[in-house]
Formats: C-alpha cells, structure tokens, sequence
C-alpha cells in the first residue's frame, strides 16, 4: 500500500513538474518573437502631483499580447527574458518605444513630461548600456531630460566600479536615475550613503503606502514620512508606488511626497488611452469630484 501511495505521489509530483517545464519552455520559445510578432505592447502610468493633480510624468510598463495565453504579465516573462538574454532585445525595444512614444506627444503639443524606463539589473551593469541609451536618444530626438531610468536596489549590488561609472555617466548626459521599489531590498539606506547625488528620485515601495493609516502617529506612517524627508534631506525627490485611496492621498501630502503614482489616478494604460489623460494634463480623482461638487 505504501508502494502505491508513493508511486501516485511520485506521479503527482512528476507531472506537474512537466506541465511547469513545458509552460516555460513554450514562454521561452514564444517570447523569441514576440517583439517581431509585434506582441508586445507598452502601457503609461501617470505621475502625479498630490497638490495640483497635474501629470508630471509617466511610467512604460511592458505588456505582452499573447495570442492564447493573454495578457502575461512583466513578473511572468521578464525573469525569464532576463534568463535566456532576449532581455537585451526587449530592452532596446522598451526605450526606443517609450522615447519615440514621448518624442510625438510632444511634437503634437501635449505637455512635456518625463518618460521613466525600468531597467533589469544585469542590464544596467554593462557599460554598452551608456552608448545604446545616447544611440537611442539620437534616434528619437527626445531630449535627455525627459529620460528617467529606473532601476532596484539589485542592480547597485555587483560591481561597484561599473556601477559608479554608469551611473556617473547617466548624470553627466542629464538622464535621471530613480531607485524603484525603496525600502524592500537588502541594503535600503546603504545604497543611499553610497550613490548620494547619484541617484535622484526614491520610488517608495507600494507595501509601505498600503500600510499607511488615517492616525499620523502610527509606526506605518512614521515610517513612510521619515523616508520622504530623509529622502529629500539627500537632495532626491520622492515618488509614492501604488497609492490606491485618497486618505494615502491626504497623508502623503501632508508629508510632502512630490509625486503620487496608483491605481487612485490611473492603471498604466495603453498609449491611446494616455494620450487622452495627457490632454486632460489634470487628473482628479472620481471621490475627489464627488466632494468638490457638494461644496461648490
Ligand atoms: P514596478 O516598476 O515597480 O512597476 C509598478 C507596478 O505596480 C506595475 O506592475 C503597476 O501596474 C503596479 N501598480 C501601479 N499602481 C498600482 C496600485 O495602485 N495598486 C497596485 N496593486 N499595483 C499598482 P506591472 O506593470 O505588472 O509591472 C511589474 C514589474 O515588472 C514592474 O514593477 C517592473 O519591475 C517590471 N517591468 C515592467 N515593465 C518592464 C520593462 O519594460 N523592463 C523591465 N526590465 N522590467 C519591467
Ligand atoms: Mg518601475
Ligand atoms: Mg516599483
Ligand atoms: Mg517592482
């Protein structure tokens, strides 16, 4: 009885490592083409200001239009691109996308705001990345100011020498480097000692917003604010991920934070759809407009 048991177990056992080992392996081969296949798509989120609800920004997120599958989300296919090096190729399509995406918009008089681009951690230690991003910006025409390269907390970790010279590099051409996911990697406050005046804009981290309480004096709260200012202290500005409700809306304003990225101004969105927000350059929250009529 115990062979048997054991035998089933070993069958369950093996053939859901099958259908996992065929899932990416068919998510491997498809994703070699996907960019000619024309299946990858980028979404924007806008950026926020807390007090003006102007857009000041937006960020490209990589979708991938699978023809069976859907949707796949980043978190599903980037490790995995990142694996088997189709990262380089995504990459390049994402900047060159985003950057030629914002180049237009501009040119049809929509306001101009910074694109922000995320970058995997092993790409961003190759030098290679300095003369592809200047390559691009040529290309494009957009002008390196409305460029912000986000990366996390991983890619600081390696090769300190590499690491100095990239980023010294991205500042002397005006790109602005923004540290995403703040607060959830390994050496948090380290990284900011060592890269100060190096790395310009601190993304909160979306687990500390959702945290935050309508009652100031809880530990959540205090946490985020101290972030901001010690943040801001360092000469950075300070962007708040995954902001969902207006009561974070409110505390985050209160301490100041210069940008609000979430779900309570806009999921990332297709290009038509962002094009739109853009001409509405204002983006006020349905609670909010809901409150301002009754006292108006
Ligand atoms: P990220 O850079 O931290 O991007 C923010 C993620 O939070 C996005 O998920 C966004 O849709 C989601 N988000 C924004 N506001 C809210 C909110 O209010 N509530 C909740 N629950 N979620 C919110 P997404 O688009 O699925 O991307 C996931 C991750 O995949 C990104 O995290 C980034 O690390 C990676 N990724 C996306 N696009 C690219 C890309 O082009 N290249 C690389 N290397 N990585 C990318
Ligand atoms: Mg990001
Ligand atoms: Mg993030
Ligand atoms: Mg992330």
């Amino acid at each position: 009885k115990a062979k048997e048991l054991g035998k089933n177990n070993f069958q369950v056992y093996s053939s859901s490592l099958n259908a996992q080992t065929f899932k990416i392996f068919s998510l491997e081969s498809s994703l070699r083409y996907a960019i000619e296949r024309g299946q990858l798509e980028l979404y924007y989120q806008p950026k926020v200001c807390p007090k003006t609800y102007e857009i000041v920004g937006a960020e490209a997120l990589i979708r991938w239009n699978h023809p069976e599958w859907g949707l796949v989300s980043p978190d599903e296919f980037i490790p995995l691109a990142e694996e088997t090096g189709f990262i380089v190729e995504i990459g390049d399509w994402v900047k060159r996308t985003a950057c030629l995406q914002m180049k237009l918009w501009q040119e049809s008089g929509l306001p101009k705001v910074p694109i922000s681009v995320n970058l995997s951690a092993n790409r961003f230690l190759e030098r290679s990345l300095i003369t592809n991003v200047k390559q691009i910006l040529e290309e494009t025409n957009l002008e390196s100011k409305y460029l912000e390269i986000e990366i996390t907390e991983s890619s600081l970790l390696e090769n300190e020498k590499v690491v100095f010279s990239v980023l010294e590099e991205l500042k002397r051409l005006g790109i602005k480097v923004a540290l995403d996911d703040f607060g959830t990697g390994y050496s948090s406050l380290s990284s900011l000692k060592r890269f100060k005046g190096l790395i310009d804009i601190l993304k909160i981290d979306r687990t500390f917003i959702n945290d935050l309480t309508s009652f100031e004096t809880d530990d959540s709260n205090f946490i985020t604010n101290t972030i901001i200012q010690l943040a801001q202290q360092l000469k950075m500005e300070v962007v708040a991920e995954g902001v969902e409700t207006t009561d974070q809306l409110k505390v985050l304003n209160n301490y100041n934070c210069n940008s609000i990225q979430g779900y309570l101004f806009s999921k990332p969105v297709p290009a038509t759809e962002f094009e739109k927000l853009l001409n509405k350059g204002k983006l006020i929250p349905e609670e909010m407009k809901a409150k301002e009529e009754k006292f108006t």
